[in-house]
């Protein structure tokens, strides 16, 4: 990982972000974070929250927040509000999903029973897709061990798992970050991220962005990341000095100064 001070700001026209431990900071969204935030919007950049957390939490995302458009539950979807309408794009189809939450009840109990001290997390009722485990948000924090655990059983059962810093999150379906962030920036923007990687920042802190971490260019790690050294799939490029909301400050200073 590199220091943040030599990512290459100069033609980086979309940012996207991760929100549990990198906007957010021990999980409160600061005043200042947010005036970050604002700030890069204000510039003329696209920007774009990519997280797991709930369809609920990214309605109020998109209308409110000043960004382009939010990616929530790990890919599941893309929703942004424009002409005074919030737009809703799932990856799968309504039938689909209905489908898929209906199997996620039997292995919601047997992860629970399998693994002492974790629970349903707390916003789990707002999700459309995906099955939430809490390790470390409601719940006194469990060791990354027992993460890794209730990955592997949700693996076990079919599901694609990614630990997130509060949660382990679940789902069916071959979507992640990623693959969904490539079908809104075509859909949406128009851009085909492929041949504009080095036009975009992504900004991160756990195992669950490690695809992102992985394709581009500019991918970035708040200090934070440290945490799962060793245990990330695939490391940021770059890496800041604060950590969390305050690592996110620094790369819109590194990006706007510049701009
Ligand atoms: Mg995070």
């Amino acid at each position: 990982m590199r220091a943040l001070a030599e990512l290459d700001a100069r033609a980086v026209r979309a940012v996207l972000i991760d929100i549990d431990e990198t906007l957010t900071t021990g999980g409160r969204l600061t005043a200042d974070a947010y005036a970050a935030l604002e700030r890069l919007h204000a510039s003329g950049r696209i920007v774009v929250p990519v997280t797991g957390r709930p369809a609920g939490w990214c309605d109020h995302i998109a209308r409110m927040w000043p960004v382009d458009a939010v990616v929530g539950e790990n890919g599941a979807f893309y929703f942004f509000y424009a002409d005074g309408k919030l737009r809703k794009r799932f990856i799968d189809d309504a039938a689909a999903r209905e489908q898929k939450r209906a199997k996620l009840e039997a292995i919601t109990k047997r992860i629970l029973a399998a693994v002492p001290g974790s629970a349903l997390a707390a916003d789990q009722p707002y999700r459309e897709t995906d099955l939430a485990i809490d390790y470390c948000e409601d719940v006194p924090p469990l060791p990354l061990a027992d993460a890794e655990r209730i990955a592997a059983l949700m693996r076990e059962a079919g599901l694609q798992a990614k630990i997130s810093s509060i949660h382990v999150n679940g789902w069916f379906g071959g979507y992640d970050k990623l693959s969904t962030s490539k079908i809104l920036f075509d859909e949406r923007f128009e851009i085909d991220l492929d041949p504009s990687n080095r036009e975009i920042v992504f900004v991160g802190d756990s195992p669950n962005d490690a695809p992102m971490f992985e394709y581009f260019q500019n991918s970035v790690g708040v200090a934070n990341v440290r945490r799962f050294e060793g245990r990330l799939a695939a490391a940021p490029k770059y890496v800041t000095q604060a950590a969390a909301g305050a690592g996110f400050v620094e790369v819109v200073g590194h990006l706007v100064r510049r701009g």
